[in-house]
């Protein structure tokens, strides 16, 4: 059939994709090609669904900017061959990768729908069942013969999240992640329903992959009491070129002036400091307090409403195109992939 959808499932590792071995007990990765005898449900769709299966699945904890590369070169190459696309991810970092994937997938104009589950696929009360099938529906998805999503999601316990809005937040429910400051792209329900303005418009140029991340950041996470040798060591690292900055509230620091001036020399060497709040819902708004008046004085950049997530992943895509300073604070406070609300 012509209107056919085609899915492209690409397996990483993490629990989703392991069976119970009959005799030891262990949970294992199985084997990919048989996916339809550990879900035949999927027999019963009007998709052409193929996979592929990382060579060796991962915990999603060990996952590296270098399996962002290669995810991103499979998407690439199978582009043009697939309406969507499924990921079959750990949850531990699932936020972290489809961050990054937003950032190095530019003019995305197909689905990329991250999944995973709580409960390895082959026990009786996974939550892996329902995820991937709803997924692979998802990515397959078309009105007028193109595709709802075009942007790289999240997709778990019927709900569908922009993933470069998401964090993990449960490491024991099924429903682990949220999304606190933007809504779900869509709820599954007897129907899918999609929120369709929320969603991402199709980019319009040709897909553009970028396969650079840089590494080299920091992150200081205050606290009441935090001591100047500490902050100076984290400061100081050799190499670094961006740190974030992960504060109270509405962006607020101690105004301590050693504090002030650990930053402000930090600055003036070139390194970009970052500032996102503890807070997994709201925003920074530097100046709102006096709290943060001085951070905003010595240059420090407001990262709004970035999830922690987020504010790496962007750190990363933006500093490794070697663009100069002033452009680079520019698009870190620029809504790129929807990451992010402008004041
Ligand atoms: N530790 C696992 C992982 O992130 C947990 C999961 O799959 O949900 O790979």
């Amino acid at each position: 059939m012509a209107n056919k959808s085609s899915v492209l499932l690409i397996y990483t590792g993490g629990t989703i994709g392991m069976i119970q071995d009959a005799s030891s007990g262990e949970l294992k990765p199985f084997d990919f090609k048989s996916l339809t005898k550990q879900v035949p449900e999927l027999n019963k769709f009007d998709i052409d669904l193929s996979s592929i299966a990382f060579p060796k699945p991962i915990d999603s904890s060990n996952m590296h900017p270098n399996v962002w590369v290669q995810l991103v070169k499979t998407i690439q190459s199978n582009y043009h061959k697939y309406d969507g696309f499924v990921i079959l991810h750990g949850s531990d970092t699932m936020s972290f990768t489809a961050s990054a994937l937003s950032f190095m997938l530019e003019n995305l104009a197909k689905p990329v729908v991250l999944t995973g589950s709580q409960l390895p696929i082959g026990i009786i009360r996974t939550d892996g069942k329902e995820n991937l099938i709803t997924a692979i529906e998802i990515a397959a998805a078309k009105e007028k013969g193109k595709p709802i999503i075009t942007e790289v999601c999240i997709y778990f316990e019927y709900k569908l999240y922009r993933g470069n809005r998401t964090f993990k937040f449960n490491s024991a429910h099924f429903d682990a992640f949220k999304s606190p400051n933007y809504p779900a792209l869509a709820e599954a329900g007897v129907t899918i329903h999609y929120n369709k303005g929320n969603l991402l418009k199709p980019g319009k140029g040709q897909l553009k992959v970028y396969t650079k991340l840089e590494n080299d950041i920091a992150v200081l996470k205050l606290f009441p009491g935090i001591s100047q040798k500490i902050t100076s060591a984290i400061i100081n690292t050799k190499g670094i070129k961006a740190i974030i900055l992960e504060t109270f509230g509405a962006g607020n620091a101690t105004t301590q002036a050693w504090f002030i001036k650990e930053l402000q020399q930090a600055i003036k060497k070139g390194i970009i400091i970052l500032n996102i709040t503890q807070c997994p819902e709201g925003r920074v708004i530097q100046g709102m307090y006096e709290t943060s008046s001085q951070l905003k004085k010595i240059g420090v950049i407001s990262g709004a409403d970035l999830t922690f997530e987020s504010a790496v992943t962007k750190l990363m895509f933006l500093l490794a195109q070697d663009l100069n300073k002033q452009k680079t604070v520019r698009l870190l406070q620029t809504n790129l992939r929807g990451e992010l609300t402008q004041e």
